[in-house]
């Protein structure tokens, strides 16, 4: 390398542990995250972040074969080499660090937990800027725990003061020839006792000085049970805000050319991402009761519907917006409209979704349901609406999971109050300001459609509307 170009940067993914305190039989890294596997999501934030060049992932010998699968599905050309890790991380790193034995000493390695899948892009620009001054650094967030350090008996023995401490994470950034030199040194003094890569820089380095960059609350290790739920939660809020984000004109860009069914087209929501869709260039096609006799609750005639569809080219999504939500004493409901929900709601969902799969498998296009934030915990007065809608989304995860091999992918859209033709009927006139517009969602929802995820249910909050806690 002459002195005029800039070092590389290569990341390494760590996923050589076997995850012990996470239990069951697969380790954290390999479990399923919305829709993907907590390794692909990590692995894909360096292979999108632009200023990563290189990607090293440590992994178990009997995974490797598997890694090298997911690079070649996901199109991770980044990935130069999967290596075998070791007994513990110190040797997970070493290896890396042997993998890297003939790049330039200038090289910037950032060495990344594969079960933190939820790290953000400015946290991995930061670590790279940081280390045009420093040696080393690392992600740190504050903490609002206050630590303790115990004694064998786990009685305080200290509290050291919480203003001067910070919690960990990573990515853990180095300029190689340190981290090399620190790993060195480290084996000739046999130890390996280390619970970072930090850790041992500042061990064997003592003169190093190793920065530290702001992390993210969000950058969670996925340890246990509670730490997957929290990620899945997390990933559904980050949808909207992507979407959000992205709210400038051209963003749906990827609409364009695109063959688009909507059940349920003809008012609210449905209209609206007709219109939005239309807007942006793609085709799109519109069933309900109302316009052409279709009802999501005859299997056959939705069938008959999108094969007419199909029949002029290749379907890329199917979006069914179709519901119907009656509030009242579940007694005093009638036998009609027991069966009107349950059969508009929850079969309908089930005949679109089998009669869509055919013509997604072949275009690996996109299935997009509706729920409601009702489908979380029944509501009184709305039963049987709540627990349709609450078995949408389980349909959706369910299909996601069996449809993901042949590319199709599976979403559901889980909106805030929606000042929708629907809503005014069942609740009258609402205070202006408290109900979503349903442009906003309609938004969120062909943003979904265009997303690689599957599996998500995507919370579509108005930007006022605080995070759930
Ligand atoms: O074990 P711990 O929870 O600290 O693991 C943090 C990261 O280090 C995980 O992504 C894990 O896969 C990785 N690791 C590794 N090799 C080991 C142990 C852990 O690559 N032997």
């Amino acid at each position: 390398m002459d002195m005029t170009t800039p070092p590389r940067t290569v990341a390494v993914v760590l996923a050589g542990g076997s995850g012990e305190r996470f239990g069951g039989n697969v380790p954290k890294q390999f479990t399923k995250l919305a829709g993907k596997l907590v390794i692909e999501h990590t692995v894909e934030i360096f292979q999108n972040h632009a200023q990563v060049d290189e990607i090293i992932v440590v992994a178990r010998a009997a995974d490797v074969d598997t890694v090298w699968n997911l690079a070649r599905r996901g199109g991770w050309h980044k990935v130069s080499k999967v290596v075998c890790g070791g007994a513990d991380r110190f040797g997970s790193t070493h290896s890396a660090v042997q993998a890297l034995a003939s790049a330039h000493g200038a090289t910037r390695v950032l060495l990344h937990d594969a079960v933190r899948p939820l790290l953000t892009a400015p946290v991995i620009a930061a670590c790279v800027e940081m280390l045009q001054t420093f040696e080393a650094v690392d992600v740190v967030i504050p903490s609002s725990d206050t630590l303790v350090v115990v004694n064998d008996n786990g009685c305080i023995a200290s509290i050291p003061s919480r203003a001067s401490m910070r919690r960990g994470q990573t990515p853990q950034g180095f300029r190689l020839a340190t981290l090399r030199d620190a790993y060195a040194r480290a084996l000739k003094a046999g130890k390996r006792n280390f619970t970072c890569d930090c850790g041992v820089v500042r061990a064997m380095l003592p003169q190093v000085e190793v920065a530290t960059v702001e992390g993210s609350e969000t950058n969670i290790k996925i340890t246990n049970q509670l730490d997957l739920f929290l990620a899945e939660k997390l990933i559904q809020c980050g949808g909207i805000q992507f979407a959000e984000a992205s709210d400038e004109p051209g963003s749906l860009h990827g609409l364009k050319g695109k063959r688009i069914a909507i059940f349920g087209g003809n008012s609210g929501i449905g209209r609206a991402i007709h219109d939005l869709a239309l807007l942006n260039g793609a085709s799109v096609h519109v069933a309900s009761r109302s316009s052409n006799g279709v009802d999501v609750g005859d299997l056959a005639g939705v069938q008959a519907w999108l094969h007419q569809l199909a029949a002029d080219g290749p379907l890329d999504a199917v979006i069914n917006t179709a519901a119907i939500l009656i509030k009242k004493p579940f007694e005093s409901m009638d036998a009609e409209e027991l069966t009107r929900i349950v059969s508009t709601n929850y079969a309908g969902a089930v005949n679109v979704a089998f009669a869509a799969r055919q013509h997604l498998a072949g275009s690996r296009g996109a299935l997009l349901n509706f729920t409601s934030s009702s489908y979380t915990r029944g509501r009184a007065f709305y039963a049987v609406y709540s627990s349709t809608k609450s078995a949408v989304v389980n349909l959706t995860q369910a299909l996601a999971e069996e449809w993901q091999d042949e590319g199709v992918r599976v979403n559901c859209i889980n909106p805030e109050r929606t000042r929708t033709p629907m809503r005014t009927e069942a609740f009258g006139t609402e205070p202006a300001g408290t109900l979503l517009e349903p442009a906003t969602v309609a938004f969120s929802a062909l943003t979904t459609v265009l997303s690689t995820h599957t599996g998500l249910i995507v919370d579509v909050r108005s930007p006022r509307a605080p995070m759930p806690a």
